[in-house]
């Protein structure tokens, strides 16, 4: 199987033009996973792939991240193939804000009979869960406020921090077998955010060799990251993954 992982977008909360963070893992060429759920991410997702997302993960709740979901809950909730089907992983910590930011608005249809989440089909997730077969594991990144923002790892193919500062004891961990670290970066860093000089201080080469970095300002940044011999994506950009080291299930 061929894994791959595509940008729908790779700027900051700012940077409107390269898009709102998101990504897709694919597997043979076919959307698997999105990550994230961003307004422009969704807008991107949709021209590329067609139709809503088969899956998704949430790694916290700022707006860049979430904004999407109201109109990926009109798309689901009126297909009745789509309604209540479409697996949503939130992280446990997660969930309760997530619920505040986008699904605690009184009476989620004006004609009332429906609720929120009764669009998606909710899955709580703590340090892993399974997905399609296959098992993905779930670890804390540095973003505003302890237990409130997750990256996710695909043993032995991805680890996507979401927005971190930089984390070395976690990815030593969480990117320990030669995982594409899709990593948030921009030129200056700043106490929500990394910047070059904290990832090139803090990891070691081998680590940045693998990194892949988005979360940036602006496509001048993006070049002058560059120029600093960076892996650095660009909206719409695909990633080929390795294959992921698969999990047997448990005995039962
Ligand atoms: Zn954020």
């Amino acid at each position: 199987m061929a894994w791959t992982l595509r940008f729908q977008g790779v700027g900051s909360a700012s940077a409107v033009a390269l898009g709102s963070p998101m990504a897709t893992i694919e597997r043979d060429g076919a959307p698997w996973l999105a990550i994230d759920c961003g307004a422009e991410g969704l807008t991107a997702y949709l021209a590329h792939y067609g139709e809503p997302p088969p899956a998704m993960f949430v790694t916290h709740v700022h707006l860049d991240h979430v904004a999407g979901f109201e109109r990926l809950f009109v798309a689901n909730y009126f297909d009745p193939a789509r309604r209540g089907r479409m697996p949503l992983y939130v992280p446990v910590d997660v969930l309760p804000l997530l619920h505040r930011r986008v699904a605690a608005y009184p009476n989620a249809l004006a004609e009332g009979g429906a609720n929120f989440w009764d669009a998606f089909r909710v899955v709580p997730v703590g340090d892993a869960f399974w997905h399609d077969g296959v098992r993905l594991e779930v670890f804390e990144s540095r973003h505003h406020w302890p237990r409130t923002a997750f990256g996710l790892r695909l043993r032995g193919s991805l680890a996507w921090t979401g927005d971190t500062r930089p984390i070395p004891e976690v990815l030593a961990a969480a990117a320990g077998e030669g995982e594409l670290v899709a990593h948030d970066c921009g030129l200056v860093g700043n106490p929500s955010h990394t910047g070059i000089d904290d990832l090139e201080r803090e990891y070691p080469p081998e680590l940045l060799a693998r990194c892949v970095l988005y979360h940036y300002a602006s496509e001048a940044d993006g070049e002058a990251l560059r120029a600093r011999g960076h892996r650095v994506a660009r909206p719409g950009e695909a990633f080929a993954l390795a294959e992921p080291r698969l999990h047997p299930a448990p005995a039962s």
